[in-house]
């Protein structure tokens, strides 16, 4: 399929529910003129919710086709409800947030570091490094960093890359970063952050993540 869907939750990363209309439909498979539902991009999963009442399962990145729990009743030209899972999406876009501000932190208090993974769900967000030695050592300095950045408040900006817009970089003061996932508007969303190590042998080190 070669449909164009609009992104809604590109410029409305809030938006919890929305009309559509069905463009076309294989069996399970559905694509509609616009969503809300986010495909799994730059480590974050993808959405979960309903489309007319069915669970939606996945949402393939490469053509936007949600994937139901079942084959629908409804036709193509129909409009459908779609309704956001929210409380596990707002989970992963303050989890997302978070994430960037352990990798600045990481990087102001250890130095640059070869990132050579990452991962956002529901539960948890990670970051892999390339790393010899404990990084847990620096966990107190890390923690009060991002902390801190929480408990000010401050808003982070999107936007669109001047000589690029199909690239949104994600900014907060002197940090900034390409990225293709949704984030909260304000630090002070986030909540306060704890840090978990994870070592994975042969000189990697993982970051474990967790809110409240
Ligand atoms: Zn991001």
């Amino acid at each position: 399929m070669n449909v164009q869907t609009k992104l809604l939750f590109y410029e409305d990363p809030y938006l919890k529910e929305c009309k559509a209309k069905v463009i076309d439909i294989n069996s399970n498979i559905v694509w509609l003129d616009q969503t809300i539902f986010f495909a799994e991009s730059g480590g974050q999963e993808s959405d979960r919710g309903t489309i007319e009442g069915i669970d939606l399962l996945d949402v393939r990145h490469d053509d936007f086709g949600h994937i139901l729990g079942k084959t629908p009743n409804f036709g193509q030209g129909d409009t459908v409800t779609l309704i956001l899972n929210w409380n596990r999406r707002y989970k992963m876009m303050r989890l997302h947030s978070a994430a960037h501000l352990v990798y600045f932190a990481v990087r102001e208090v250890i130095g640059e570091l070869e990132v050579i993974g990452s991962h956002v769900s529901e539960e948890r967000a990670r970051l892999d490094y390339s790393f010899q030695g404990r990084i847990s050592d620096y966990f107190p300095q890390i923690t009060e960093i991002v902390n801190n950045v929480v408990s000010k408040g401050l808003d982070i900006e999107i936007y669109r890359k001047p000589d690029n817009p199909e690239i949104r970089i994600w900014r907060l003061g002197d940090w900034e970063t390409p990225c293709s996932g949704l984030h909260v508007r304000n630090t002070k969303e986030i909540g306060q952050i704890k840090l978990k190590r994870r070592n994975l042998g042969k000189g990697k080190e993982r970051i474990e993540i967790y809110i409240e």
